[in-house]
């Protein structure tokens, strides 16, 4: 079976120490990743930093031009890499294109921003002083990213910090590595100076706690789970290391009476369907008004009914199998625990036997009581749990009671209601009659247990820059 390298210091490394890949349609290994230890990170992001005296000196115009030719060379790849994101994280090969897709755009897109670091000129308050506000990159940067957008998270990441004059050592999710193996190799094919981007793998703990303990890691950008989120917090404490978060959700999606019918359902669909369930932003509670609730909920269960099932290889599959075994069981006892309190299971969820991989068919569940796991925890499966309410304050009570704060979805044809709603939705991310809120341009973060600062947008650079003051005293 092929050993993956890893990408340290400008070479292609091989370690006897591996571990398997497997295809989640399977079940089985396709491929190996290399892995390191504490030691040769420690290397790593030496190398990082002397990369760094010289990669944050170039023109933000010249750093943008090397991440277009990454761009670029990830664009010429597109079949490839897409294919490869399906094979070790099992979506439909339609969603790893347009995961791959969007990991080009942001590329582009910092490209651009590398010459925008702008800082500004404070008016003096005392004569012969001037005062100027500039943007400093932060130096290296220790990057972690999850397996459910396994190219594009991580690029949220690396596109911003090498925009802003950082260099990065990233280490993706061991479940999902050879796509980030792939975008090593268009950054290689597109020239950056040794050391200015590298690939790790090996036991989180202990990558963690090299970037977490180095002070040559300046900052720590990390997308998974809450729980993770909590232990880099305490880590960073000794150490005052610079955080950003980009935790769990829980997303309400509400359908007030006076939305558009087919439109709700059709976004609905996609926020709770798309990459099987398994998004950050999936809406995980829908919560739909009495006076839509009868047409609502046989629409939905109809759409849901009608999604096929399969490998994400096969032509026209909409749910690929689950990442692995544990998130299979935790999605059955999610649908187990909510009927047993009194729900109704409309559609699907049973795991589908008869073939190998980690299948279950998509579920509705309604009249989901409200302490469900599946109405407190994030389930990452295609189960879509459904509840009825009355007014505007209930719903938005409801929707505010989690210790997540990611994302919300909002279905109404009333502009005043649009607005009073999103205004009091505690919610990093609010989507009104949208299903799909991410893009290049715009921040994407979450509030409370959801994480800290954002990605993407002016933020998303912004989040590797230090602000400095310089103060000058002249004789003018
Ligand atoms: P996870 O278990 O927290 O893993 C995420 C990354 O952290 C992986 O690279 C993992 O490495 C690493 N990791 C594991 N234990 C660690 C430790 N003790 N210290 C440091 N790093 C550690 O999360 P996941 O299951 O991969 O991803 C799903 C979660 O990510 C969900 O909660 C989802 O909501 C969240 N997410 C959030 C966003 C967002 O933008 N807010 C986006 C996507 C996903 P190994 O793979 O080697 O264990």
């Amino acid at each position: 079976m092929k050993v993956y390298p890893l990408y340290l210091s400008g070479e292609w490394v091989t370690t006897e120490s591996s571990k398997p890949v497997i295809n989640p349609a399977t079940g089985d290994p396709f491929a190996e990743i290399s892995m390191i230890g504490r030691d040769r990170v420690e290397v790593a992001l030496e190398a990082a930093h002397d990369a760094f005296k010289s990669w944050r000196k170039l023109p933000g115009k010249v750093r943008g031009v090397y991440l277009h030719r990454i761009a670029d060379n990830l664009e010429q790849r597109k079949d490839e890499i897409a294919k490869t994101i399906t094979l070790e994280n099992g979506k439909p090969l339609q969603q790893s294109h347009a995961e791959v897709g969007l990991a080009v755009d942001h590329l582009h897109w910092f490209a651009e921003e590398a010459k925008r670091a702008y800082g500004r000129i404070v008016p003096n308050q005392v004569e012969g002083k001037r005062h100027l506000v500039i943007k400093s990159p932060m130096g290296v940067v220790g990057a972690i990213s999850p397996w459910n957008f396994p190219l594009v998270l991580a690029v949220r990441k690396v596109a911003p910090a090498l925009a802003a004059g950082c260099t990065v050592v990233l280490k993706p999710a061991t479940q999902t590595p050879l796509c980030a193996v792939a975008f090593a190799e268009c950054v290689h094919a597109a020239e950056l100076p040794k050391g200015t981007f590298q690939l790790v793998a090996g036991p989180a703990p202990e990558i963690a706690a090299e970037f977490l303990e180095n002070r040559l890691c300046r900052k720590i950008t990390f997308t998974g789970s809450t729980e993770v989120g909590r232990l880099l917090i305490s880590g960073a404490a000794k150490s005052v290391k610079p955080l950003s978060l980009e935790l769990g959700g829980h997303a309400p999606a509400i359908v007030f009476e006076d939305a558009d019918l087919n439109r709700s359902v059709d976004a609905a669909m996609i926020a709770k369907f798309r990459n099987t369930g398994q998004s950050c932003i999936a809406s995980n509670r829908i919560y739909v008004q009495r006076g839509i609730y009868d047409r609502f909920l046989p629409a939905f269960v109809e759409r849901t009914k009608a999604l096929n099932v399969g490998d994400g290889l096969e032509e026209g599959v909409d749910i690929g199998p689950l990442i692995d075994e544990a998130g299979l069981n935790k999605a059955l006892e999610h649908i187990q625990d909510a009927v047993a309190q009194g729900a109704r299971l409309n559609c699907g969820g049973e795991r589908i036997t008869g073939r190998k991989g980690f299948f279950i068919q998509p579920a509705v569940l309604s009249d989901v009581p409200h302490d469900a796991l599946c109405m407190r925890e994030e389930t990452f499966a295609p189960i879509a749990p459904i509840s009825v309410f009355d007014t505007e304050e209930e719903v938005i009570n409801l929707a505010n009671d989690t210790i997540y704060g990611l994302s919300a979805y909002v279905f109404t044809t009333n502009l005043d209601r649009a607005f009073r709603v999103m205004e009091s939705l505690e919610s990093g991310m609010i989507s009104i009659n949208d299903g799909v809120p991410s893009t290049s341009q715009c921040p994407f973060g979450g509030v409370k247990q959801s994480g800290w600062g954002r990605e993407l947008g002016l933020e998303g650079m912004e989040a590797f820059l230090e602000t400095r003051h310089v103060s000058m005293g002249l004789e003018i």
